[in-house]
């Protein structure tokens, strides 16, 4: 395994501070190192169960702390799991993402979510599943059942971290990348940007996720969607702005290379010119569908017209089909 050179947080400030042309031009160069510049990597995301975790994340509409009217349901069947993921398919994803808001699944619950991969996997797609701490015999499991990207965000900096959740620390999340890793699983793990920490925290954070060994080959970056009820409710108030938010990306790419750096939560905020820099900046993977696990994202008409309008597609190209344009040729 290729040593990863380990990050200081100096280096990562000095990148984040560079001339903004000079930072992207360096990211862009290094993305053209790996990725095709013109592919995105698309994945869609299926909330299996939603609502009454027992976690206290204040960014969260499903946590049962906060009173966010959001509507609980119980464990999907693996029918309505694949229905979506046929759709997911139709659209251009190359991966289905799962998501339940549970603080470590059950033995039958991992045995229903081990059905769903198969199932998933039956249409030629990736898998990814999101079901909190994970040990590393369940890890194996989910190994052996198929999936191939478990994820587990580490969301912050460890001393913002405590500040946004009580009822976990970051050792546990270490603990369970870890555990993810040791099962040969591919790791998707970001975090979330604008709930109110410090640039030393967000510096912090890509550190971290960095410093993994070996790196996360996904990376999603949050930009914080207040939901209300929760205690950030107001704090879209105060967003972190469209450059610092690129910023982030081209640092990311910089200092992880080789991994699939996600524009997710926050995206359907940004305008379609800094979409196309933040692509520019190494940004190469975004949720394709009309929701996120619980909020809003980008309506997907948009996403292909968006892509099309800058010469891009999905990396699974037979999925995505440029809608031709029909010339009317006069008579
Ligand atoms: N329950 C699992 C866990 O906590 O690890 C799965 C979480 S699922 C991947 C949701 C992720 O989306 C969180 O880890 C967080 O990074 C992000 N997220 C959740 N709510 C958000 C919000 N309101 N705004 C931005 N990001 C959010
Ligand atoms: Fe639960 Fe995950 Fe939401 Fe935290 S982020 S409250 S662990 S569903």
């Amino acid at each position: 395994m290729t040593h990863t050179p380990t990050w200081s947080l100096q280096q990562v400030f000095d990148l984040y501070q560079l001339p903004l042309m000079d930072l992207l031009f360096k990211a862009q160069t290094i993305h053209r190192q790996h990725f095709n510049p013109n592919e995105i990597q698309a994945s869609t995301l299926v909330n299996i169960q939603q609502g009454g975790c027992p976690e206290d994340c204040k960014w969260c509409a499903q946590s049962v702390h906060h009173n966010t009217k959001i509507e609980v349901y119980p464990l999907m069947k693996t029918d309505e799991v694949l229905h979506k993921a046929k759709q997911a398919k139709a659209m251009g994803a190359s991966r289905v993402c799962l998501g339940a808001a549970w603080r470590k699944p059950t033995a039958s619950q991992l045995g229903k979510v081990k059905e769903m991969i198969a199932t998933i996997k039956s249409l030629d797609l990736e898998a990814c599943v999101t079901l909190g701490q994970l040990s590393t015999e369940q890890a194996h499991e989910l190994k052996d059942a198929g999936l191939d990207y478990y994820n587990h965000n580490l969301e912050s900096s460890p001393e913002y971290f405590a500040e946004m959740t009580t009822t976990r620390n970051y050792e546990d999340r270490l603990r369970t990348i870890h555990n993810v890793q040791t099962a040969g699983l591919k790791t998707c793990c970001g975090g979330i940007v604008g709930m109110g920490e410090s640039i030393e925290d967000q510096m912090t954070l890509l550190m971290n996720l960095a410093n993994l060994s070996p790196q996360p080959k996904s990376v999603p970056i949050n930009n914080l969607t207040s939901v209300v009820g929760t205690p950030l409710e107001h704090q879209n108030q105060k967003p972190i702005g469209d450059i610092a938010f690129i910023r982030l990306i081209a640092v990311a790419r910089i200092m992880m290379p080789q991994s699939y750096i996600r524009l997710s939560c926050g995206r359907e905020r940004l305008s379609d010119a800094a979409q196309a820099l933040a692509f520019f900046a190494g940004g190469n993977s975004f949720f394709l569908g009309e929701k996120l696990l619980t909020v809003n994202n980008r309506d997907q008409v948009a996403d292909k017209a968006l892509l099309k309008s800058l010469g891009m597609q999905f990396d699974n190209q037979t999925a995505y089909i440029p809608t031709q344009v029909c010339v009317q040729h006069a008579e």
